[in-house]
């Protein structure tokens, strides 16, 4: 940061973007952060695979809550397969995250991702692969990657894995991406499916994409979920990714210095996924202009939240 000193402590903050699937290569996202006034992206790797969808009891159970849809009503379900097929497809995996990084340290942050569905040695292969590259933690998408964190042995495997090595977990909570946007296919990315591993690692930061509240039909859908479940366990955070205009909100601002405190909510963007194609930019105008945070939590929540949570010593 320029050392100059601003009368107004947001007209240059630092700001560091916590949710970034780099799919456009480094140049592009370099000059998206530098318009925004972005000095770090945390960069998401997503390990998916088409293959899981041909596995004959997670073809059943995709089906059976497919057909508990609107959408089952206009839509064959042969179409919702040949997207998902197609969105499984990995595009970002561990070793683009950790070259990009690797590249520009002193911009990027990655994370690895590891499909908790597979088989322990499978999972167990990622986790170490992750470690070798120094990826700083893992993203997970329960819905695309067919696991339940409430019932996954997997999952606690990882939780433990991270907390061992010090490194975060970045999950998805709240509706999934289009054909993954109905309450039905995202059950297991509700908040409370953590609870159960939430009881046993108290350590390993657990960062709620979305804070749920991403939802096309139902905006907020499990918001006051995850601000309980910051409130019960101090290792939970929560990013703003897709959800920025939670901050419009006088309501939930208060619910959420109530609740989880704005010590423990991330400024992200989920760049380039973003609804109505606007910028990173206007998305922190939001968090700068919200009437409702104080100075110092739009500094918090822009910033230095994460610096600390991924010691950046840019700041103290
Ligand atoms: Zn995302």
């Amino acid at each position: 940061m320029a050392e100059e000193t601003h009368s107004d402590p947001l007209a240059n903050p630092l700001v560091i973007d916590t949710h970034v699937h780099p799919k456009m290569g480094a140049e592009a996202l370099l000059t998206e952060m530098d318009s925004a006034g972005v000095q770090r992206a945390v960069l998401l790797a997503v390990e998916t695979d088409p293959n899981d969808l041909r596995d004959p009891e997670r073809l059943r159970q995709t089906r059976f809550r497919f057909f508990r849809t609107p959408e089952a009503r206009r839509i064959f379900w042969s179409e919702i397969e040949a997207v998902m097929l197609q969105k499984l497809t990995p595009k970002v995996t561990n070793q683009v995250a950790a070259e990009l990084a690797a590249a520009h340290p002193d911009r990027f942050i990655g994370l690895g991702s590891a499909n908790l569905g597979k088989d322990p040695a499978s999972v167990e292969n990622h986790l170490q692969e992750i470690e070798r590259l120094g990826l700083r933690g893992i993203k997970l998408l329960p819905f695309a990657q067919f696991f339940d964190p409430a019932t996954s042995e997997n999952f606690l495997r990882a939780c433990a894995w991270c907390e061992a090595t010090g490194r975060v977990i970045l999950l998805h909570t709240g509706c999934g991406a289009p054909p993954w946007d109905a309450r039905a296919f995202s059950e297991d990315a509700h908040p409370d499916r953590l609870r159960p591993a939430l009881e046993k690692y108290h350590q390993v930061p657990i960062i709620l994409a979305h804070l749920g509240s991403y939802s096309k039909d139902e905006p907020g859908i499990w918001f006051e979920e995850a601000l309980q479940l910051g409130k019960d366990y101090p290792n939970v955070y929560g990013d703003l990714a897709a959800v920025a205009w939670l901050v419009e909100q006088e309501w939930r601002v208060e619910r959420m210095r109530e609740t989880i405190g704005f010590k423990r909510i991330l400024f992200a963007s989920d760049y380039p996924a973003v609804a109505n194609q606007v910028s990173v930019r206007y998305m922190i105008d939001l968090v700068r202009n919200s009437p409702y945070l104080e100075v110092d939590e739009k500094l918090d929540i822009l910033g230095r939240n994460a610096a600390r949570l991924f010691g950046i010593d840019a700041v103290i």
